[in-house]
């Protein structure tokens, strides 16, 4: 067993030394106003335009993900009912966040919609959990446009905490990627909230997917390989508000694939939302747990290059236990995820039960462990798992014990 794998499992064993990752850390409970929340948890997006009400297929959904803007922009009429219940509409009960849709707004920074606009939403529809409306940053801008964009977010905090009808969870965003700028922002959030039950980290999804970031990350200034370089800055990122934040929940927004989700959760990360179970279906994918996103489809025109699904890969399907595949004969299975929807409610399922089983494993303090097996095939994120995220971790910890 590697050196950094032992260290993150024994400081995860429900240590008293100050570690941030010990199992108390790993487990949360949040009790808000209608249910209770624990982490880790995994919040599944949900599109209006297309909407597949995935929480009648699942066994357990933890929670689902709305867009403000897009809510806003699709039941336009049906919100101007004083007797609007969005619970009705969509026929789900369970816990509920919605995301302003700032990210919308990354490109152009230039928001159409206003923050007096998303607090009014939210204190009629009332959900769970709601977000600042926040501009994310955009690696391509200057950083005195970024600096804009934040200030524009800073604002919009001020107005919707003092416009909150407070019958909902209220949360900030945070955005930075330099991580000398988080200690002033951190400083600048607790002047509104000092010490908030939850915290959301923006504009990690560039970093996350390489989409959007220009030159930012070289490899002729620096020797280390792009997708490290990135990874790096996501640890340190992460790692740095989490200490500021120790007894919060960090949520980050559109966490997308298991590899990525494996990878937040180990950083401390207690929140995720994802809607690849859906854009990975649209794009002729499956996600099976320990492998990349696999194409069932065979000439499809996607620009995206994925693997297709091979026959010593295809046992891992045979075990799927989802509403789609189970007790289905191979044949019947690869008919049957030939459909979209089919597709999507597969996924959701992989994702879902992966988190069952993260849940299991943090209880049984095998963390660490269980996610280095699951990436052992994956030469990519087997070198982001044990040369830079474990590496973080511990220089981190180091940095703290010093204190
Ligand atoms: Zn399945």
């Amino acid at each position: 067993m590697p050196k950094a794998l032992c260290y993150f499992d024994a400081r995860n064993n429900g240590g008293n030394d100050g570690g941030i990752l010990n199992n108390n850390n790993l487990h949360k409970k949040l009790n808000l106003h209608s249910t209770t929340i624990e982490t880790p948890i995994l919040w599944l997006g949900h599109d209006f335009k297309n909407p597949i009400d995935i929480w009648t297929y699942l066994p357990k959904c933890d929670g689902i993900l709305l867009n403000a803007y897009q809510l806003l922009k699709t039941q336009k009429v049906a919100l101007k009912n004083k007797n609007f219940v969005l619970r009705e509409i969509l026929g789900y009960y369970g816990p509920m966040f919605i995301d302003s849709g700032g990210f919308l707004f990354q490109r152009n920074g230039l928001c159409d919609i206003k923050a007096e606009e998303i607090v009014e939403l939210y204190n009629n529809v009332k959900p769970d959990i709601g977000a600042i409306l926040d501009i994310p940053i955009n690696y391509v801008k200057t950083n005195v446009a970024n600096y804009r964009r934040w200030k524009t977010t800073l604002k919009n905090t001020e107005i919707m905490f003092s416009n909150s009808d407070n019958s909902y969870l209220l949360v900030q965003v945070i955005h930075s990627h330099s991580t000398k700028a988080i200690h002033y922002r951190v400083n600048q959030l607790k002047k509104i909230l000092s010490n908030p039950k939850m915290i959301c980290i923006g504009s990690l999804v560039p970093l996350l997917k390489a989409s959007h970031i220009g030159s930012k990350f070289n490899i002729k200034q620096n020797p280390e390989s792009p997708t490290y370089q990135r990874w790096r800055l996501i640890s340190k990122i992460i790692i740095l508000i989490r200490n500021y934040f120790p007894k919060s929940i960090i949520h980050v927004f559109g966490a997308g694939s298991l590899s990525t989700i494996y990878m937040l959760l180990l950083l401390g990360v207690d929140s995720i939302d994802s809607v690849s179970w859906r854009i990975k279906a649209a794009f002729g994918e499956i996600q099976l747990p320990g492998l990349t996103s696999r194409r069932i489809i065979k000439g499809n025109k996607s620009s995206r290059v994925r693997k297709l699904l091979t026959k010593q890969e295809s046992s891992i399907l045979d075990r799927c236990k989802c509403p789609v595949c189970d007790k289905k004969s191979m044949e019947k299975k690869l008919k049957l995820l030939f459909e979209f929807k089919n597709r999507a409610i597969h996924n959701a399922f992989v994702l879902t039960s992966e988190l069952e089983e993260i849940r299991k494993q943090i209880k049984y303090h095998k963390l660490g462990k269980f996610i280095s097996d699951r990436v052992k095939n994956h030469k990519t994120f087997k070198k982001i798992l044990n040369d830079i995220i474990f590496n973080e971790l511990e220089s981190n910890s180091l940095w703290r014990l010093k204190q």
